[in-house]
């Protein structure tokens, strides 16, 4: 293949070899329009990132145009709430719209004058069945469907009975607008599909001004046309109602855009539809939409993500035909690979237990200067407090240390990062449960820095704070949502609800971490040295610090536990 200049110079998918293809043969004039279609009846999950990054993407690769255009056609299921939550997360992924925000409901009048054009047509009808009768008519797969019985109605009386479901005369769910197509045809979606029904509903931007809404099928390609959209990407779910989209288009003669479909995101140990997100939503499983479990938008975001990780990950997941399964490490991986480039590493002690050092001076404070961030020079280092009693983390001791277990023990010499090398000297046990609740060490004042200078080694740097000095902090730990990869896989006579993980969420309080965390304003995002990286919670308040737990590193001694069988 040659090499032109209206091929995008990123990496290339059939999507993009498609538009580079219409863009040669002039099929809309050098022009890439692309928009996103969201319908405004929940918050945006991380399937709709890849979708944005589709369509965004192929309109910056080609120089193109990209709409924000809300498909809400559906008053009974939609909301302000959504509009709002949805055009916050496009802005935070960094998709830019420029000022073409649009609204299907914006073009209901249009919608409506192309719909009398198609009874003028003879190409539609006024339908009096029932929903149910319309569904018993459409046959199946195996079996052609039925022609209604108001198939052969006039022109007049069709744009009579039209005008009149628009005025409002007849009840919800009494009449349909239907496209005259072909009851027999192999597609189901050709059968007659319904264009407008009755809703006695109000809509969240038009009022009651209407009173009948257009159908998903009917109203999309005539809103991708309206906005002079050339690629009308979507998900593969709309490919055998293209046929439909098509003729539409075609019935109407109007401008055509054309449309791509592309694989599903799908990611394990979640759900990515709006219906199931919804109904964990609403079933309070979840304490909103943005809860950090969630695999919304909103829930990444205040869990940790990063627009950017995001965004890597849907370009290393690629654009595919055929519908697969994204491994939830692969998203983690993007995650660890952009925080540990950017974020801050500070010392913060989960479980934390108490240490004292028997021989450093009573009163005594030295700041110690930490580095910000190994990665990243420019972030500089700050001042640690180092002093007497410190804590570190629980689980960095153990009374009998089984091998390769390196860190602190009764005897053992560690070093505390930026400090000092300790050595453990006693042990302060509870006499009811015989719980380790206090650790006696004594510091090596020639190692100040973290280095002995007779060369001696010790095989862990463990993280600390000091105790007059940390501040106490809630920490919440997550794990997936579903205890199972496929949320689906459910055993006989159970719902997907049976594999919702029961320990998805823990919350820890009394949690310690540096006094360089005072102000940290929710959102903020650090690496806590060893553990992984966290982000403040907006539940934070001055003095009562939250943290959620973004991702962990990897943990090496999991690895080897695993390995040991333990
Ligand atoms: P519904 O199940 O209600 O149709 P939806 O998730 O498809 O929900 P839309 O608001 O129609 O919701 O989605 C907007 C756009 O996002 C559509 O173009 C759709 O193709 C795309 N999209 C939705 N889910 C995914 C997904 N998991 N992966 C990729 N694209 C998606
Ligand atoms: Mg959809």
């Amino acid at each position: 293949m040659t090499a032109d200049a209206s091929e995008p110079t990123a990496t290339t998918d059939f999507i993009r070899e498609a538009v580079a293809d219409d863009n040669r043969t002039g099929r809309f004039g050098g022009r890439v329009h692309t928009r996103f279609p969201p319908e405004p009846n929940a918050y945006l999950h991380i399937g709709h990132a890849k979708a944005v990054w589709i369509d965004y993407g192929v309109a910056q690769d080609f120089g193109g145009l990209f709409n924000l255009r809300f498909d809400d056609t559906n008053p009974t299921k939609e909301e302000q709430e959504y509009v709002d939550a949805i055009v916050a997360d496009v802005r935070w992924l960094g998709a830019d719209w420029g000022d073409r925000l649009f609204f299907a409901s914006g073009y209901f009048s249009q919608m409506y004058e192309w719909a009398e054009d198609l009874i003028r047509k003879g190409k539609a009808y006024v339908c009096d069945l029932s929903a149910d009768e319309v569904t018993e008519h459409r046959g199946t797969l195996t079996r052609p469907g039925r022609d209604s019985p108001y198939r052969g109605r006039s022109v007049e009386e069709n744009l009579d009975l039209f005008r009149r479901m628009r005025a409002g005369e007849f009840p919800d769910g009494s009449r349909t607008l239907r496209a005259k197509i072909d009851m027999a045809s192999p597609n189901l979606n050709m059968r007659d599909p319904v264009m407008y029904r009755i809703l006695h509903a109000s809509h969240h931007r038009t009022g009651d001004s209407w009173c009948i809404y257009p159908m998903y099928d009917w109203a999309h390609g005539l809103e991708d046309s309206i906005e002079r959209v050339t690629h009308s990407l979507c998900s593969l779910e709309y490919e055998n109602h293209r046929p439909l989209y098509d003729w539409f288009l075609d019935q109407l003669g109007i401008y055509h855009p054309r449309q791509i479909e592309f694989a599903r995101l799908n990611v394990t140990y979640t759900v990515l539809s709006k219906r199931r997100l919804l109904e964990i939503v609403k079933g309070g499983h979840v304490k909103g939409w943005d809860d950090p479990r969630m695999p919304t938008l909103a829930g990444l975001r205040r869990r940790g993500y990063t627009p950017e990780a995001i965004r890597d990950f849907c370009r290393r997941i690629g654009i595919a035909k055929m519908d697969s399964v994204v491994d939830v490490g692969l998203l983690e991986h993007c995650l660890r690979e952009d925080l540990n480039r950017r974020a801050p590493r500070v010392m913060g002690v989960l479980r934390p237990l108490r240490v004292v050092l028997d021989n450093y001076p009573e009163g005594q404070v030295e700041d110690l200067e930490a580095v910000n961030n190994p990665e990243d020079a420019a972030a500089g280092t700050r001042k640690v407090p180092f002093s007497r009693v410190l804590y570190i983390e629980r689980e960095d001791f153990m009374e009998e240390p089984p091998k390769k277990f390196f860190r602190l023990a009764p005897g053992r010499e560690v070093r505390l990062r930026y400090a000092y090398f300790v050595t453990c000297t006693g042990v302060v046990k509870d006499p009811a449960t015989g719980e380790v609740v206090e650790l006696h060490c004594t510091y090596d004042p020639a190692t100040r820095g973290g280095d002995a200078p007779d060369g001696r080694k010790v095989k862990a740097t463990l993280h600390w704070v000091s105790a007059a000095h940390a501040l106490e902090a809630e920490v919440r730990l997550y794990d997936h949502l579903f205890a199972k990869p496929d949320p689906d896989d459910v055993p006989e006579g159970q719902d997907w609800t049976a594999n919702l993980n029961p320990k998805s969420l823990e919350v820890l309080s009394g949690c310690r971490v540096e006094p360089s965390l005072a102000a940290a304003a929710p959102g903020t995002r650090v690496q806590f040295e060893r553990l992984g990286y966290f982000c403040v919670d907006p539940d934070s308040a001055p003095g009562r610090l939250v943290f959620n737990r973004t991702v962990t590193l990897k943990d090496a001694w999991a690895k080897i536990q695993r390995k040991q069988g333990g």
